[in-house]
């Protein structure tokens, strides 16, 4: 069995196609849905896990990039700089899973890495550079 996580950038003309739906009965491929954003009339964007034997996964990897959709390989990891980190709360709000939280008591920011789905969201709201992530 293979996985893998990929970010897919769907262009305008692309975002009513059954895409994934084509991946799980033409390709043979089970998907999970880790994130998704679309625009209408703009592109829309998805962050999939997809799961199939390694030859399935491949062949539904070569009719996304066929079809004009954008693969990109998804972050293997994020990482949470606790140096860096002065649990000043901006990144609670934009984490979709909760794998950064606060103990009020203490005031602190803490990172469980089990629940991170690489989403990327904390990233860009964080202007310490305590989030950090890895290709
Ligand atoms: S935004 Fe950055 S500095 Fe602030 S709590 Fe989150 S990781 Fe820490
Ligand atoms: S990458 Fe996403 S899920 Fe992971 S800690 Fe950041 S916001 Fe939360």
């Amino acid at each position: 069995m293979a996985k893998k996580k990929v970010i897919l950038t769907f262009p305008p003309a692309l975002i009513e196609e059954p895409v994934t739906y084509n991946l799980i009965k033409n390709y043979d491929c089970q998907i999970n849905i880790l994130k998704a954003t679309v625009r209408p009339k703009e592109k829309g964007r998805l962050v999939i896990e997809l799961n199939g034997s390694k030859e399935a996964v491949n062949r539904g990897l070569q009719y996304l990039k066929e079809i004009g959709v954008q693969v990109e390989p998804l972050a293997q990891e994020v990482r949470h700089l606790k140096e860096r980190c002065t649990s000043c709360s901006a990144c609670i709000p934009h984490c979709p899973t909760a794998a950064l939280s606060i103990d009020r008591a203490e005031m602190k920011v803490s990172f469980r890495r089990e629940r991170c789905i690489l989403c990327e969201a904390c990233l860009p709201v964080c202007a310490y550079k305590a989030m950090e992530i890895e290709f």
